[in-house]
């Protein structure tokens, strides 16, 4: 089982106690996770929203809005509204958990009214592609701090399973 997966699992369990026979038990992957979260907080709140924690999200769009307040001013010297960096997390996480256009439910051709089948042109919102680009949500202006924050989620997102897995000591 992927560590992601196992660690679903983990934060599901009821039988949190370490079992001396087996090095990586539930209580052994919560406790790698929480070591993990020092290096990678964002990584970490990325697998606690998959393994369906409801109240991550929230915490962790408060997180990322502070990185785009910092980034902005630390790059451009300009002090992003804090409610305009919350809207832009929010985005972007929303994105970065479901990828699909919503105009055309990731299918590409729009479904036709009354027809069984799909249309024959293109999703004129994603152009055919089924995917959306989370810079579309924003002013143009913006867009270099949306894709320094993808950057930056796709990033964390990589490093936290592995992290979990070098704590637990190579045995997941
Ligand atoms: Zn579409």
């Amino acid at each position: 089982m992927r560590t992601v997966d196992r660690y679903a699992v983990a934060v599901h369990s009821h039988n949190l106690r370490s079992d001396a026979r087996t090095s990586a038990s539930d209580a052994d992957l919560l406790a790698a996770a929480g070591l993990a979260s020092k290096r990678s907080p964002v990584g970490l709140a990325l697998m606690r929203i998959n393994a369906g924690d409801p109240h991550e999200a929230a915490r962790l769009v408060e997180v990322l809005a502070g990185m785009l307040v910092g980034k902005a001013w630390h790059s451009d010297r300009e002090k992003l509204p804090r409610d305009e960096a919350r809207t832009m997390a929010a985005q972007l996480l929303a994105w970065h958990l479901d990828r699909s256009c919503p105009h055309c439910a990731g299918r590409g051709f729009p479904k036709v009214n009354g027809a069984p089948a799909l249309g024959s042109n293109p999703c004129r919102h994603c152009h055919g592609t089924g995917r959306r680009d989370p810079q579309d949500a924003v002013p143009h202006a913006r867009r270099w701090l949306v894709r320094w924050l993808q950057a930056e989620l796709e990033r964390e997102a990589g490093f936290a399973a592995p992290a979990v897995e070098r704590t637990l000591g190579g045995d997941a």
